[in-house]
C-alpha cells in the first residue's frame, strides 16, 4: 500500500534562492517556491496504517522550515568558493562575487543546489527523523521547483 503526501496541497514548502554556476540562465541568483512531497510504500502495521501522517508531515515541515527564506549555497562545490568571515558569507563563483549576511544563508552539504540534489538532501533529512519499521519497503521524496516540475529521490528500505 502507498501513502502519498502532496506538499502543495498540505502547504508544506519553502521559498528560497539559489544559482547554478555554468548554466546559461540559472547562473544568475534567482528564487523559487518549492514544495516537498512524500510517497511511502509498505504493509499495514498493527494499527492498520503504513505510517502516521502526522509524523510524516512533521518531518516534511522541519526540512521546509530549515530551508525557508534562505539563500541556499552549495558547501561542497568545486567552483563555488564560500568564505564565512565576520558574520558575512562571501561567495565567489566563475568570476562573480556575492556577499550575504550569514543569517540569510544556509550552506548545504551539496555540490549543487538543483531540485535533484535538494530531493536527495530532503530524503536523507526526513529518513533521519522517522522511525521506519520493517513494514516499510520504499520511500520517495519529491521537491518541486514551482508547480509542474520536480525531482524525486527514492530509497528501498
Ligand atoms: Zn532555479
Amino acid at each position: 500500500m502507498k501513502l502519498k503526501l502532496n506538499g502543495w496541497e498540505l502547504g508544506i514548502g519553502f521559498s528560497a534562492c539559489h544559482f547554478l554556476p555554468g548554466h546559461d540562465k540559472c547562473n544568475r541568483l534567482h528564487g523559487h517556491n518549492y514544495a516537498i512531497h512524500i510517497h511511502l510504500t509498505g504493509d499495514l502495521d498493527d494499527t492498520g496504517m503504513v505510517y502516521d501522517f502526522v509524523k510524516l508531515k512533521r518531518a516534511m515541515k522541519t526540512v521546509a522550515d530549515e530551508l525557508d527564506h534562505c539563500v541556499l549555497m552549495p558547501g561542497k562545490s568545486d567552483n563555488v568558493i564560500i568564505v564565512v568571515e565576520n558574520s558575512q558569507v562571501n561567495v565567489s563563483a566563475l568570476g562573480k562575487t556575492y556577499s550575504f549576511p550569514e543569517c540569510d544563508v544556509n550552506i548545504l552539504e551539496l555540490d549543487k543546489i538543483s531540485a535533484e540534489k535538494l530531493a536527495q538532501y530532503a530524503m536523507k533529512k526526513i529518513i533521519g527523523q522517522l522511525e521506519l519499521g520493517s513494514n516499510i519497503q520504499k520511500i520517495k521524496v519529491g521537491i518541486d521547483e514551482g508547480i509542474g516540475q520536480g525531482a524525486w529521490a527514492s530509497r528501498e528500505l
